[in-house]
């Protein structure tokens, strides 16, 4: 399954030749080798095959958006019902609307409450909180103001 490609992609792949992760331009060498691999496997190991699908479809950006709706033939346009902007994975935690701007204020506070009520570390709780609030304004759009 999924977790299967990315052990063969790991595996028969020396550092210094490029595989299919890093020759669609998704994983930079020098990231792509700091990556815990081993880890990946067992945690990817540990999840049903359709959850194994689901994270590496979502890792690449391949979910229900107009972007694949459009390619899967489900839609006739990419186009945020939103917004009205093209529809990627991005874009979604990223719409300019209002509504989008409210939804994402809320599932950040939900996530953090449910970091409180659970066994999660607080380094890391804060660390993913961080992260999470990057997303829908990333580093280069804050540099430009
Ligand atoms: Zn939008």
């Amino acid at each position: 399954m999924a977790t299967d490609v990315l052990v063969r992609t790991t595996e028969h792949c020396p550092s210094s030749s490029p595989n299919p992760v890093q020759s669609k331009g998704r994983l930079a060498p020098k990231h792509f080798r700091s990556v815990d691999w081993p880890t990946v496997h067992q945690a990817m190991k540990s999840l049903k095959p359709a959850e194994q699908r689901f994270i590496t479809k979502h890792t690449v950006g391949m979910c229900g958006v107009g972007k694949f709706g459009k390619r899967w033939g489900l839609d006739s346009e990419n186009r945020c019902p939103l917004c009205g902007l093209e529809e990627d994975h991005l874009h979604v935690p990223r719409c300019p609307s209002d509504r989008a701007k409210t939804q994402w204020q809320l599932l950040l506070q939900e996530v953090q409450e449910w970091f409180q009520s659970t066994t999660t570390a607080t380094p890391i709780a804060q660390f993913l909180g961080a992260l999470l609030r990057t997303i829908r304004t990333p580093a280069w759009c804050r540099m430009d103001g």
